[in-house]
């Protein structure tokens, strides 16, 4: 197959034409029509997406655990798999930490923009600032009280509640696992047929995601720019050093740890891995959503990196709900640029303070565009620092989501290929032209 028809680089083309468009429309005010006839075909992509999300964390999650066959597996797996998140995660707000405390990205903001950026974005930090407080007010018990559904068909009505079918599915797997193997089969075959049709409908899905991907671009841009180019680049120069912490910390723990993890864990390179999950990471960079990408993500470590479905399938929606090292990363720098924007200098225990809180607010942050800077807010409140100053940031935190959520998927990926070599199922490398296809 020649190159240009491989789906990555139709989504590459996609993203960037999507891009050029956003920029045109509001050059030459387009932005209506751009809202009206071009929007709803990427709205129609992501929903298709999120559509097949609580169906795919069940199927799989139910197979995964029940393929583990036996208490102690599975808890020896899962115990693993969550340390190695837990510890990605912690590592990824150490290195923010640092990256934002050596730029000190707050301290370039001219006076008049943060002026005017509190002003316009003043009511939308205030929406973000009500629903945190909700979500703070719960304790760690509360919590996990939450994950815990009164009834099945709830939990599965809306995709924020992902914990919730986490946790159903693992319970599904568990009473699995315990009953005779004869008996578990029929259940066990119909969740695994189910779980190919899913994959299969994501192939088909997948088809038109350049065409999606073109749509959720040229949206964004548009809502970034409005019909005033000019004040929109002004606020993005602003703001660039701030954006570039972030960037260059996520680079920093995609470089360090996963390269780390890897030498630890396993004998790819970092380049092969890449190579391998590209279009994942192009679909989470334009959905900003780990969970729409999940079922492509699936696909790529299991056709690709050679990951057996038995790991893929238990490491990869857990992670998708609960690992996010990109959110974790950017709500550490975001916190610290808010307080240094605001003149506000963190001690060393209110940087420790954000160290905990950012780790436990991105596991708790769905995996969904936005969500992790209604989490923000429980890190800002946990070291005093004004909400409000959330609207500082509210205006690229778009363009960040989709480079963390690129990063969130990435981790997850990652810490699926550690998990499967140590468990020793891990297959080959394989990259032919077949499975180029999504
Ligand atoms: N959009 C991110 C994700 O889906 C979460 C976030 O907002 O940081 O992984």
């Amino acid at each position: 197959m020649k190159w240009y028809k491989k789906l990555h680089w139709k989504i590459l083309l996609g993203l960037i034409l999507g891009l050029l468009w956003g920029l045109f429309a509001s050059f030459i005010g387009l932005t209506e029509f751009t809202g009206s006839y071009i929007r709803p075909l990427g709205t129609i992509f992501i929903d298709l997406l999120r559509l097949i999300a609580v169906p795919l964390v069940l199927c799989s999650l139910v197979v995964g655990v029940a393929s583990l066959n036996d208490m102690t597996r599975l808890s020896k797996m899962g115990g693993k798999t969550v340390g190695i998140y837990l510890v990605t995660t912690f590592l990824a707000v150490t290195i923010g930490l640092t990256i934002v405390n050596v730029m000190q990205p707050g301290a370039t903001l001219p006076d008049e923009t943060r002026a005017a950026l509190i002003e316009s974005y003043g009511e939308r930090a205030d929406a973000s600032g009500a629903a945190a407080d909700q979500l703070a007010e719960r304790n760690i018990l509360e919590f996990f009280a939450d994950m815990v559904p009164q009834n099945f068909f709830q939990a599965a009505s809306n995709n924020s509640n992902m914990l919730q079918i986490v946790f159903v599915a693992i319970l599904l797997g568990v009473g699995l696992v315990n009953i005779p193997a004869q008996k578990g089969e029929p259940v066990i075959l119909f969740f695994d047929s189910l779980n190919d049709v899913i994959i299969k409908i994501v192939d088909l899905i997948m088809k038109t995601a350049p065409y999606g991907v073109f749509a959720l671009m040229a949206a964004v841009i548009v809502d970034l720019a409005g019909d005033n180019l000019g004040q929109a680049l002004l606020l993005l120069r602003a703001l660039a050093w701030y954006g570039l912490a972030v960037v260059i910390g996520l680079l920093l723990h995609v470089l360090i740890v996963y390269s780390s993890l890897f030498k630890l864990f396993s004998k790819m390179k970092l380049r092969d891995f890449f190579k391998a999950i590209q279009p994942a990471i192009l679909l989470g960079f334009s959905t900003s959503s780990s969970l729409a990408t999940l079922p492509v993500t699936m696909e790529r470590v299991e056709k690709n990196l050679g990951v057996s479905d038995e790991v893929s399938s238990f490491v990869l929606p857990v992670g998708a709900t609960i690992n996010m090292d990109g959110t974790s990363l950017y709500q550490a720098v975001a916190a610290v640029f808010i307080a240094q924007a605001l003149g506000m200098d963190l001690t060393i225990a209110q940087q420790l303070t954000i160290v905990l809180t950012a780790t436990a607010a991105s596991i708790g942050a769905a995996g969904v565009p936005g969500a992790g800077i209604i989490m923000l807010v429980i890190v800002l409140q946990s070291v005093n620092v004004p909400v409000e100053g959330i609207a500082l940031i509210l205006g690229i935190d778009r363009i960040l989501d989709m480079v963390r959520t690129a990063v969130n998927v990435t981790g997850d990926a990652a810490v699926c290929v550690a998990v499967a070599y140590s468990e020793g199922k891990l297959g080959a490398l394989h990259f032919d032209d077949e499975s180029e296809n999504v």
